[in-house]
């Protein structure tokens, strides 16, 4: 028997604690001595060092990336008796955090190339909503795998039809559209802080950003029992709180967080050399828009086998993602689909693969994986 590769996984949260170690040790350290742990001065700080990074007026912290969408809803009046539309093409929590909430959702199609919301689509189903269904309060644009949504159009037609328009940046930290950071182009935006995205906690985490004032307070309430002045319910509230060890985890990782999608992004250029002339395309990149590659995919016919011989290689892929969320058990036939039928979105989770891509690649692993890139030519 000859010895397999070691194995590069497509994903290493370890790898990010073990670069920034000591200092957040030190962090851990100073939360747990301090004698409180929910809601205090590590969060705070976190959130104003969160929301001075993105440009923000107000970050709050909160739970998790689901939990920063469904406050933003609850935020805006939005649950029963309303729709909002997004994509079947993302993370199940995306369109969870709408029926949470006891909104319906309503999935549309993506664009094959990006693989983020047709504009058109949308524009369609908010001039010509589908029957049956509550009156359209809002869209979820999700920036996925790192990258802008066709945002203009979107926020154009929301805006004609006086819906919200709500960020899903849950991988998309630090990219931007027209030189502005995305998360701070519609009414509010929601990050995930889950440990393997471009800012993770070593735990659960979110924080959601706005520039409405009075937004903003109102969550700040919903996000404790309602609470504005202790034991008072102004609000019907909920418990979704980021603690002080993942804040005072946070704000360490958020100062590696820029250089982090530079590397990020270079080792995306190097893929995309290793790709020139072979069978599989790099990934498109939006005009006027800076990715930070959460996610490189790759796409194409024969993915078992090229997944195959990249495992043989000892290089670890992924699928983002295998079923979209219109197939899954516990929304197939009963979710509801925009005209398009999510044809676009079935194709792509056929043929869609993601490599490993973090900052902590060395460049040997980064080579290791450009060379097994290149043998897929031959
Ligand atoms: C990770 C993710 C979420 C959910 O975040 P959690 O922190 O796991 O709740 C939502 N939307 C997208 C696009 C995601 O990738």
């Amino acid at each position: 028997m000859h010895d397999s590769p070691i194995m590069i996984p497509q994903a290493n949260p370890g790898a990010g604690y073990l670069a920034q170690k000591e200092a957040i040790d030190a962090a851990v350290q100073r939360a747990l001595a301090s004698g409180w742990y929910i809601l205090g001065k590590e969060g705070e700080a976190f959130e104003q060092e969160f929301a001075a990074w993105l440009g923000a007026t107000r970050a709050i912290g909160c739970a998790n990336g689901t939990d920063a969408l469904a406050l933003i809803l609850r935020g805006l009046g939005i649950g029963e008796g309303a729709t909002v539309a997004t994509v079947s093409h993302t993370a199940v929590a995306t369109v969870a955090a709408i029926e949470m909430v006891g909104a319906t959702p309503l999935l549309l199609d993506i664009d094959p190339d990006t693989y983020t919301m047709d504009p058109d689509e949308l524009a369609a189903v908010l001039e010509d909503p589908p029957p049956g269904l509550p009156p359209l309060r809002a869209a979820i644009a999700v920036h996925l795998y790192g990258q802008a949504c066709d945002l203009d159009p979107m926020l154009e037609a929301c805006g004609r039809a006086g819906v919200a328009l709500i960020e899903d940046c849950a991988q998309c930290h630090g990219a931007t559209l027209h030189g502005r950071k995305l998360g701070t182009l519609g009414t509010a935006a929601a990050f995930s802080l889950y440990p393997t995205k471009n800012l993770g906690a070593l735990g659960d985490g979110g924080v959601l950003a706005t520039d409405d004032f009075e937004l903003a307070d109102r969550i700040a309430a919903i996000r404790q029992y309602g609470w504005k002045e202790r034991y008072v319910s102004s609000l019907v509230g909920v418990n979704s709180r980021l603690d002080e060890i993942q804040a005072a985890i946070l704000r360490v990782k958020l100062t590696a967080l820029d250089a982090g999608n530079a590397r990020r992004r270079a080792i995306a250029a190097a893929f995309d050399a290793a790709l020139a002339g072979g069978p599989l395309a790099p990934p498109m990149r939006r005009e006027d828009a800076e990715h930070v590659f959460h996610q490189y995919v790759l796409r194409g016919p024969r993915r078992a086998e090229v997944m195959a011989r990249l495992k043989a290689q000892g290089i670890g892929t992924g699928i983002h993602y295998p079923v979209p969320v219109h197939l899954q058990p516990a929304y197939k036939g009963r979710v509801a689909l925009g005209p398009a039928g999510c044809a676009e979105t079935t194709r792509a989770a056929e043929e869609v693969f993601s490599l490993p891509i973090y900052p902590e690649l060395s460049d040997a692993q980064v080579e290791r994986i450009c060379a097994a890139l290149r043998g897929l030519a031959e």
